[in-house]
């Protein structure tokens, strides 16, 4: 551990300040009533303005983020996010706006947003209200509900959800009031269209999917269960957390999907991560246009800030790149993959979209007593060679699942590192598991109890932590 990694109470030592106070000039200091007077000092840590400074400025550096290092986050698309977005969203004329003032520069680019969209996507019409992926796929099946309603046919109360998907699908269908059906996989990853027929009955709203699928593969027969879907009555809605790898080449709207969210935050390069604004835009077929009339999911126009990064980014690109766009991540993904599936299992051979997933280690080194390297000691070990690690455990459709997105803003040769640390690591497994399950060995803290540090964080420095 670094001197400065230390804890800013570690590093008190009485009576140092950080600060000085001219002398007081007045004769007689007011006196604060008895009562309200503290009997003893405030625990505070006494430190110089250096210590402050180095404290704080190690504490950002713990960060990792896209600035910092690959990012390979399967499903969560860490493409790097242009500086000129940035500054695109600071302009003051943008940034300084009252949502209550005429603003036409700001309409003027909600409605030419809402063209690019529509071109991309072969969508109708988007609202821009809602503030996340999730956000969206709620605000979908309102729609998808109120269309239904609409029409007085009362009885859908029934969404189709692949067992491949994202959680937020079934959770947002759940939020809805809606009741959540699992469609099964086949052994190829796609949905089974055998098991789709019997459940489209006159009870069913419709069919939540994502195409390419969360396992990275294309949805060859979407068009047969668009067909049968839309027999049934039902809608297709589309989770476009998934865009990144189509734009410019496929389109939801001509796949057969009415209604679609697309995470701004993923594919159009704005920051995310941590919760922080995200914008989810709906867009809708014509014939569900009337369904966006008195939505209201949000304040005003939701996050704005956001959806003036990704105008830049559409507008900076410009239309033959955002095709290049897909097809550099789509190449990126299909590059690692082949490098690696020497050593660790892939359950499903072929071509992937921007993202696949592995089934843990061909040869994990367990012998005797020692248990082998879990897919978590993959992952653990990644970080000492200065790597994120990819999604862990999800898909929930493989036990030892490592899902890896790199993007297209990665270089080839980030690329041939990362894979140069991967076959590594899977050499360090087979040789000595134990070494990878003490990992990380260089990291300011090793392996915290992750659910208590979710379920109950310190948030502030306590002097004795809780058993
Ligand atoms: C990220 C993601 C979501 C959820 O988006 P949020 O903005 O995090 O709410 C939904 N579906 C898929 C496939 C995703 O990757």
């Amino acid at each position: 551990m670094k001197y400065y990694d230390k804890l800013i109470f570690e590093l008190s030592k009485e009576g140092r300040k950080g600060y000085s106070l001219p002398k007081n000039q007045f004769p007689q200091s007011p006196e604060l009533p008895l009562q309200l007077r503290r009997a003893s000092a405030l625990p505070l840590p006494e430190v110089s303005e250096p210590d402050v400074v180095r404290h704080y400025n190690n504490l950002s550096q713990m960060n990792f983020g896209v600035d910092t290092g690959f990012y390979p986050l399967g499903s969560c698309t860490m493409k790097y996010n242009p500086k000129i977005n940035e500054e695109m969203a600071a302009l003051p004329g943008f940034n300084a706006l009252h949502p209550l003032q005429d603003a036409p520069a700001a309409e003027k680019v909600l409605a030419h947003m809402n063209d690019l969209l529509s071109a991309i996507t072969g969508m109708h019409k988007f609202t821009f209200a809602p503030c996340a992926g999730a956000h969206g796929e709620l605000t979908g099946l309102m729609i998808m509900r109120s269309y239904h309603i609409g029409r007085g046919d009362l009885g859908r109360t029934k969404v189709i959800v692949p067992d491949s998907a994202h959680g937020t699908n079934p959770a947002s269908a759940a939020v809805c009031g809606l009741e959540v059906v699992q469609v099964k996989s086949l052994e190829n990853g796609r949905i089974d269209i055998e098991a789709l027929k019997p459940l489209l009955d006159s009870s069913v709203a419709g069919i939540m999917m994502t195409n390419p699928n969360t396992l990275g593969l294309f949805e060859t027969e979407i068009k047969t269960i668009a067909k049968l879907v839309h027999e049934a009555g039902g809608l297709l809605y589309y989770d476009g957390a998934n865009m990144n790898p189509l734009m410019g080449v496929v389109r939801p709207g001509n796949m057969g999907f009415d209604i679609m969210h697309l995470n701004l935050h993923k594919t159009f390069s704005t920051p995310h991560g941590g919760g922080g604004p995200g914008s989810g835009p709906v867009g809708v077929a014509k014939h569900l246009e009337h369904c966006l009339d008195g939505l209201k999911v949000s304040g005003f126009h939701g996050n704005f800030g956001v959806i003036l990064r990704a105008y830049a980014y559409i507008l900076s690109i410009g239309r033959e790149n955002l095709r290049k766009v897909g097809q550099y991540s789509v190449l990126s993904a299909n590059y690692i993959k082949e490098s690696l599936k020497d050593l660790y299992k892939l359950p499903i051979e072929g071509v992937c979209k921007h993202e696949f997933v592995f089934d843990g280690l061909l040869n994990d080194g367990a012998h005797d007593d020692v248990p082998g390297a879990t897919t978590l000691d993959v992952a653990k070990r990644l970080l000492d060679y200065g790597f994120h690690a990819p999604t862990i455990y999800f898909p929930l459709l493989f036990h030892q699942a490592i899902m890896i997105e790199p993007t297209e803003t990665e270089s080839k040769e980030t690329l041939d590192a990362f894979i140069a640390v991967m076959r590594q690591i899977a050499a360090e497994a087979a040789q000595n598991p134990e070494l990878l399950h003490a990992a990380p060995h260089n990291a300011p803290i090793s392996r915290p109890d992750e659910t208590a540090a979710a379920r109950n964080p310190i948030l502030k420095w306590q002097d004795t932590l809780p058993a």
